[in-house]
């Protein structure tokens, strides 16, 4: 009885409490048509927005995928240098944006072809569905994700040519293309606003507040080869982590909407010891060397990385990364002993332990 009046007491004081704060103006009237116009036109700019940080982090982490492979062992695959997807691949709230912005359906359609490949250079583009590889048709349909690259993995041998028919605009054609050998570790955007990126020893994810981060492609590049290092230098026993990532294995056909947010943080709890994450920079530096990319301003990065965002950087695995004085003083040597070798000719092959 007690309880009944004091609920009516409370119950009474939030009315009159909203009544007091009700708006005063008149509410702009909408229609439900300009609402739902509306609705389209942001899951369409989403959607743009999410294939910009696919597209992005694949064009950059390509050329060090296809450079570090004496590091990767034989966790290596052909590839001559296309990403495709069909509907099924994106998120369900996207589904009818896809089919409507890039005439995504049950085929699988190649979403993005990376520059400087055989692809390229074939003349393939995005938007051309996949219809046979050295006459094998690829799959469609729900698990055609999953069954295209186990074809992939079955037929593609670096080198050796392969007769790849796709279909544009109705017409169906027939190109050659050579795969290459490239690291084996899919390089993923993950949602989250955290400056952060993350090696798991069988890929490697960078947030969607890292690719916010920094400054240009060769900063991303950095970043990319650090998780690379982690991975193709074995920090991470892959043995513990593969029950983790069990699951994530079979939505992995869902290429767009890995959700990787839980996986990763759960290892990000997994700290890196002080000496994998100097090895990380170190081995880093090398192969963007070897990539031909610029390193000078690598130590920069990390420092203001560090300086810009120490939360962030305790927060996660990089909490155990080198204090930033003797980090950015390490890296700074690293480039000194990479310049000299570049500039007297010599391999660029890191210097390991006697
Ligand atoms: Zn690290």
């Amino acid at each position: 009885m007690k309880h009944k009046r004091i609920l009516t007491v409370i119950l009474a004081l939030s009315v009159a409490l909203i009544s007091c704060v009700a708006p005063q103006t008149k509410r702009v009237e909408l229609s439900d048509e300009m609402v739902l116009e509306e609705t389209k036109k942001q899951s369409v700019i989403a959607l743009q927005s999410l294939m910009d940080d696919w597209t992005l982090v694949r064009r950059v982490s390509y050329p060090i995928l296809s450079t570090a492979t004496s590091y990767c062992g034989e966790k290596v695959r052909a590839s001559f240098g296309i990403y495709f997807a069909n509907q099924r691949a994106f998120p369900k709230v996207f589904r009818e944006t896809a089919a409507e912005l890039y005439g995504m359906d049950d085929a699988l359609r190649i979403t993005q072809v990376v520059p400087g490949t055989s692809a390229e250079r074939a003349g393939l583009r995005q938007g051309d569905v996949l219809v046979s590889v050295d006459g094998q048709e690829f799959p469609t349909g729900d698990q055609a994700m999953k069954e295209a690259d186990e074809l992939l993995r079955n037929r593609l041998k670096a080198g050796e040519s392969v007769s790849l028919t796709i279909s544009r605009a109705g017409a169906e054609r027939t190109v050659s293309v050579i795969p290459e050998t490239i690291c084996d570790y899919p390089v993923i955007p993950t949602p989250g606003d955290r400056v952060n990126a993350f090696a798991d020893g069988r890929r490697i994810g960078v947030e969607r507040g890292m690719l916010r981060f920094v400054d240009n492609e060769q900063e991303l590049a950095m970043v990319i080869s650090h998780e690379l290092s982690h991975n193709a230098m074995g920090h991470l026993n892959a043995k513990k982590t593969n029950y983790m990532l069990g699951t994530i294995f079979d939505i992995v056909g869902a290429v767009y909407g890995v959700n990787t947010q839980g996986l990763f943080g759960k290892l990000a709890a997994q700290r890196f010891s002080k000496e994998f994450e100097a090895e990380a920079d170190y081995v880093s530096l090398y192969i963007m060397a070897q990539a031909g990319l610029h390193i000078e301003d690598a130590p920069k990065f990390w420092r203001r990385m560090a300086v810009a965002h120490p939360g962030n950087i305790k927060a996660s695995h990089a909490s155990s990364h080198p204090s930033t004085p003797e980090r950015f003083l390490a890296l700074e040597k690293t480039v000194e002993e990479i310049k000299k070798k570049q500039a007297a000719n010599l391999p660029l092959e890191p210097e390991y332990k006697k």
